[in-house]
């Protein structure tokens, strides 16, 4: 069993001392390693939180570079990140957040040819790409390796959140929500924009459920996905049943 030092079982106290999370839960956290896709406007607050909630060990993929017009949105990037590597200028904030965390920067697009190799032996996937294709290769990945996925996306007003673990008899995929179509277009934030508080919201959604993976409390949201309506002030949860004709029921 890992154990907490008395410097982090100071920092740590807000969770301790809740009844869901304790001394047993934090030591999971610290010994869980969470594999974050996309240091963007999802990564950037998952990262921050997960980093703060001292996850041990965080791997995070990015092969992007810090733009001016990220930082409307990706509050761990500063002014002076304008041109760095996303992952590098992510692991440096992370590290000033929370020194115990191990962080992992990996400076590559992740796609089918590498998915599985770069989430194997993680806990926990949390997805916050851009893209259609890499959310695909991530999700067939983390299914095969029964890994918990937490995929998370949002566009313009509206986001959304799921958790898959379709290797369960009862539990879905992510291919049991979008289906099998390899191409199909999703628009992206540079051409139909994005309100960047949401992006906090979702990701800060996206750390918890990552943390509940973890630790689990409450209800299992597995086989739901949450809908989030900023536009109309509305949250919704869908039921997500299993597709029997999805690759995931053979
Ligand atoms: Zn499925």
């Amino acid at each position: 069993m890992t154990e907490l030092t008395d410097d982090e079982l100071e920092r740590y106290a807000r969770h301790i001392v809740l009844r869901e999370i304790g001394g047993s839960g934090q030591a999971r956290l610290k010994s869980a390693h969470i594999v974050v896709i996309g240091a963007g406007g999802i990564g950037s607050p998952a990262l921050q939180y997960l980093s703060a909630a001292g996850v041990g060990r965080l791997t995070v993929i990015d092969d992007d570079r810090v733009d001016l017009s990220n930082l409307q949105r990706q509050t761990l990037f500063g002014d002076g990140d304008v041109g760095a590597p996303k992952v590098d200028a992510a692991a440096r904030a992370l590290y000033r957040l929370n020194p115990h965390v191990n962080v992992m920067p990996v400076e590559t697009r992740i796609g089918a040819a590498n998915a599985t190799a770069l989430l194997d032996g993680a806990d926990v996937v949390l997805d916050g790409c851009d893209n259609f294709t890499t959310r695909l290769a991530v999700a067939d990945a983390a299914l095969k390796l029964h890994i918990p996925l937490v995929s998370a996306a949002v566009g313009q007003f509206e986001g959304q959140i799921g958790v898959f673990r379709g290797w369960e008899a009862d539990k879905p995929c992510y291919r049991c929500l979008v289906g099998d179509a390899p191409d199909r277009a999703e628009a992206s934030c540079a051409e139909t924009g994005v309100m960047g508080a949401l992006t906090g919201m979702i990701g800060s959604l996206a750390a918890l459920e990552a943390i509940r993976a973890i630790v689990p409390f409450g209800t299992d949201p597995a086989g739901k996905l949450l809908i989030a309506d900023t536009l109309d002030w509305r949250f919704r949860t869908l039921a997500l049943p299993k597709d029997p004709e999805c690759r995931c029921a053979a």
